[in-house]
């Protein structure tokens, strides 16, 4: 029986219950930490910040989401535990890097050059994170996060996807990605060459696209779908993200579609202020999906049902590991 470790328990996949499969409580870009003039994180005001939000998301029904922060990018698993045991609700952090492009890429490079099997060392400490815990905390991940960057893939990125494909075999633990709309199907390639079923991967951020060959290559090919931005205008308006959907839901993909906002509640540094989120068109509502999208997907001809399927049983048959049926004619 599968069982999926959240920041504070072990819980079954039915009791996942309606889920966000991507959203942030905190994250720093690298780098932060050497900005003189930024100000020191106010874990109490994170802290309430965080537990307001997920309070507005249990009235709204919400009983998990996923937080899956790379390591590299001011992840901080006791702040999830934290605020897990303050609401009841289930977090699920991840262990993975960030990719070459804007992840803290010195270290790594550096042990890349000094190290003839980088792939395998990397996947060494997903390992020890996903069965013994993050640092000594005892606080495990409960899933892989993968990042590439833009195309073409990067020598650094292909070590992540070979990193992430070993931790997922030696684990069992599902794997979820992020993308800039591009490679997901190179990534599902490679994974699954390595011997990685494909249902045990959501592409992440491929709503940052409009390409539906694109989109129905990955979901034909077995892997879920993470139309996980919502809310993130600056990338792609939502009235696309809501065409893409529904045309890969009327093409016979919505059992494997997931969906969430990327929304990143408490920055570290002094990266984006609450008025820059606004300018630049980034929300930070975890219900942007419920309050706004929803009513525009039904709209579109899409069913509450198939709504329901990509916020309930979607993520618990991902992290279950149940195979997807057979789309267009592919095994
Ligand atoms: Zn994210």
């Amino acid at each position: 029986m599968t069982q999926i470790s959240t920041v504070d328990k072990l819980i079954k996949p039915e009791e996942l219950g309606k889920t966000l499969m991507h959203e942030h409580l905190q994250t720093g870009m690298p780098g932060w930490t050497t900005d003189p003039i930024a100000p020191a994180p106010d874990k109490r005001e994170v802290v309430a910040k965080c537990v307001d939000r997920i309070a507005e998301m249990q009235a709204s029904g919400f009983t998990t989401m996923i937080d899956p922060c790379p390591n590299d990018l001011g992840r901080d698993v006791e702040l999830m535990a934290d605020v897990s045991a303050r609401t009841g609700f289930n977090i699920i952090c991840a262990t993975g890097l960030y990719t070459g492009e804007l992840g803290a890429t010195a270290y790594w490079r550096l042990r890349e050059q000094m190290n003839s099997d980088a792939a395998q060392y990397i996947a060494e400490g997903y390992i020890k994170e996903i069965t013994q815990g993050v640092g000594e905390t005892g606080i495990k991940a409960g899933m892989i996060k993968l990042s590439t960057g833009n195309a073409p893939l990067s020598d650094y990125d292909a070590i992540l996807i070979e990193a992430a494909g070993h931790a997922s075999l030696a684990t069992g633990v599902p794997i979820i990605t992020h993308t800039e709309a591009v490679l997901g199907d190179v990534q599902q390639e490679r994974l699954t060459a390595m011997g990685v079923p494909a249902h045990r991967i959501v592409v992440g951020h491929s709503c940052g696209c409009d390409d539906f060959e694109y989109h129905m290559k990955i979901a034909t090919g077995g892997s879920y779908l993470g139309f996980d931005r919502f809310g993130l205008d600056m990338v792609v308006p939502d009235a696309t993200r809501v065409a893409s959907l529904a045309k890969v839901i009327g093409a016979g993909a919505g059992d494997r579609v997931v969906v969430s906002h990327d929304t990143v509640w408490c920055w570290l540094g002094s990266f984006i202020s609450e008025e820059m989120h606004e300018q630049l068109g980034i929300n930070t509502n975890p219900l942007h999906f419920t309050n706004v999208i929803m009513p525009q997907l039904l709209e579109a001809g899409v069913t509450q049902a198939q709504i329901d399927a990509m916020l309930v049983d979607n993520p618990r048959r991902y992290f279950a590991g149940e195979a997807l049926s057979t789309l267009g004619g592919q095994t």
